[in-house]
C-alpha cells in the first residue's frame, strides 16, 4: 500500500501542476505520527516517491527533539498532540487541505565555467552549466492544522499577517539579522501555495476526530 503522503512517482513536482483536486474527498490522507512524542512528522521521497526519512515536522519549524521519529499513521496514535503547522501552538482547531506540495532539492555536483570568463572575472565568471542531481523531496503533506488565530488568517487569506505571526514565534536563530530575510522567503513560498491550492471548507479538530469534522460549502458533495 503506498504511504498516504507519498505523491505519485510520475506527478511533476511543482504545486501548481496537481492544483486541481476532487474536493469531495476531504478529509485529508492519514499523516504519519511519532508513537513516541504523539506528534507530527513529515516524511522526506526518493525520485521514486518512496519515502527515505521521517522528520519530526516540529523540528523543521527550528524545535530540536531529542528522539528518532517512530511512525505510525496518526489513527494508530492514542490522543495525538495535534500542534499548529504554522505557529507551532500546541492545540490546533482546525484542518485545511490543499494540493499536496512537494519541495524537490538538489545537490550541485559541478559547476562549469568558461575559460575566458574565468580568467578574466576569476570568482564573478558566470556558470555556464550547473550539474546537479536529486537530493531528496520534502513532502508537506495535504493537510495543515491551524490554531485559532492562524486560521483567522487563513479565513482572511491574510498572506503576510500569518507570516509576521509565525514569525515572532521562531526560534531566534531563525529569524537573527540576515536569518529573517531567508526564512521569510521560505514562509512565502510555502504559505503561499497553500493559499493558492486551498480546499473549501475545513475540518474542527476535536478529541476523537483529529483528521477532523469538516464542513462542506453548500452545494459541495456530500
Ligand atoms: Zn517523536
Ligand atoms: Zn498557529
Amino acid at each position: 500500500m503506498r504511504p498516504p503522503h507519498s505523491p505519485q512517482p510520475a506527478e511533476p513536482a511543482h504545486p501548481c501542476a496537481n492544483a486541481e483536486l476532487d474536493t469531495s474527498a476531504a478529509p485529508v490522507p492519514e499523516p504519519f505520527y511519532c508513537r513516541r512524542c504523539r506528534r507530527a512528522l513529515n516524511v522526506r521521497l526518493d525520485n521514486q516517491g518512496v519515502i527515505v526519512e521521517y522528520l519530526h515536522a516540529a523540528g523543521q519549524r527550528g524545535q530540536p527533539s531529542d528522539h528518532r521519529p517512530e511512525p505510525a499513521p496518526i489513527t494508530e496514535i492514542p490522543d495525538p498532540i495535534i500542534d499548529c503547522d504554522f505557529c507551532s501552538a500546541p492545540d490546533a482547531a482546525w484542518i485545511y487541505r490543499c494540493a499536496d506540495r512537494v519541495t524537490d532539492v538538489r545537490r550541485v555536483t559541478a559547476q562549469v565555467v568558461a575559460v575566458g570568463d574565468y580568467q578574466t572575472r576569476h570568482h564573478a565568471a558566470r556558470a555556464r552549466r550547473t550539474d546537479t542531481e536529486h537530493a531528496f523531496t520534502q513532502a508537506w503533506g495535504e493537510g495543515w492544522s491551524a490554531c485559532a488565530r492562524c486560521a483567522d488568517f487563513i479565513e482572511a487569506r491574510d498572506l503576510y499577517g500569518l507570516i509576521g505571526r509565525v514569525v515572532e514565534t521562531l526560534p531566534a536563530k531563525l529569524t537573527r539579522g540576515k536569518h529573517l530575510m531567508h526564512t521569510r522567503g521560505q514562509l512565502h513560498e510555502r504559505y503561499s501555495d497553500v493559499f493558492d491550492t486551498l480546499v473549501p471548507g475545513r475540518g474542527r479538530i476535536t478529541p476523537g476526530h483529529p483528521l477532523g469534522l469538516w464542513n462542506h460549502p453548500t452545494g459541495e458533495a456530500p
